[in-house]
């Protein structure tokens, strides 16, 4: 089963670099088919293998030669690697699909921060989305959050980095206001605090690295998406551990 897992999710991160390349675009993401961002040839089925066609060009279009980003076998592996995480937390499943949802949605939304600074509404509003149907699942099964401890969340994510925003005069961005609020649907207000923490205490050690190796100023510009993305992945998925590590180590 993970070896399927794993194949799907070269498929599924295949269609992930499409999102990531066209949404903030704002092209479709069905249609016109891939093509070579050079010399827009369309691709063929072979050069369409994930992770493999990249590595049998050698990195490079069949048409036109120019170089193709390493990022895009690297984004079908991140992807396969992140559904293998989910599936041997929760196995295969109604919870598997939602944590794989998430966890995609926040990959995508990672790569266009990266590359744009922006992170698109339609996304954190399915991030919302999702977060309500976990709500109802959990709601349903008796081991999901309660409605008032979701709108706690939502809050308190959303409230406290906006406070952050207006505090530094706009050192964190809408885009991070609205989907801290997006995923405080998700955790709770338990929960997203430890996504906050995460995402401070990771975002803090990139942040003293790069001065470390680079000596970035603070007028370099790195946003904060990210953060929160990995911040909220780990707490979806290893929150009860780290919480309980935690509690175990230091209370
Ligand atoms: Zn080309």
């Amino acid at each position: 089963m993970g070896l399927v897992v794993f194949i799907a999710g070269l498929l599924v991160g295949s269609f992930l670099n499409v999102c990531i390349y066209r949404i903030p675009r704002e092209e479709s993401i069905v249609f016109p088919g891939s093509h070579c961002p050079s010399c827009n040839t369309n691709l063929k089925a072979v050069e369409l293998i994930p992770v493999f066609s990249w590595l049998w060009l050698g990195g490079k279009c069949r048409t036109c030669q120019s170089r193709i980003n390493g990022r895009y076998p690297f984004v079908e592996f991140l992807t396969s690697i992140i559904l293998l995480l989910v599936y041997m937390e929760v196995g295969i499943g109604f919870r598997f699909l939602l944590l794989s949802i998430i966890s995609l949605l926040l990959l995508v939304i990672t790569f266009i921060d990266l590359d744009h600074q922006i992170i698109p509404d339609g996304l954190t509003l399915l991030i919302a989305a999702t977060g309500l149907v976990n709500l109802l699942y959990g709601y349903v099964g008796g081991d999901g959050i309660s409605i008032l401890n979701a709108a706690t969340g939502l809050l308190l994510g959303g409230g406290f980095f906006l406070l952050i925003a207006v505090a530094s005069k706009g050192g964190m961005g809408g885009g991070d206001i609205k989907l801290m609020a997006a995923l405080g649907i998700w955790f709770g207000w338990q929960g997203i605090l430890l996504v906050m923490f995460l995402a401070f205490i990771i975002g803090g050690i990139y942040a003293v690295g790069l001065l470390v190796l680079r000596g970035k100023g603070r007028k370099d510009m790195v946003p904060f998406g990210p953060f929160i993305a990995l911040g909220g992945f780990l707490s979806a998925l290893y929150g009860q551990d780290i919480l309980l590590w935690y509690l175990t180590r230091f209370l």
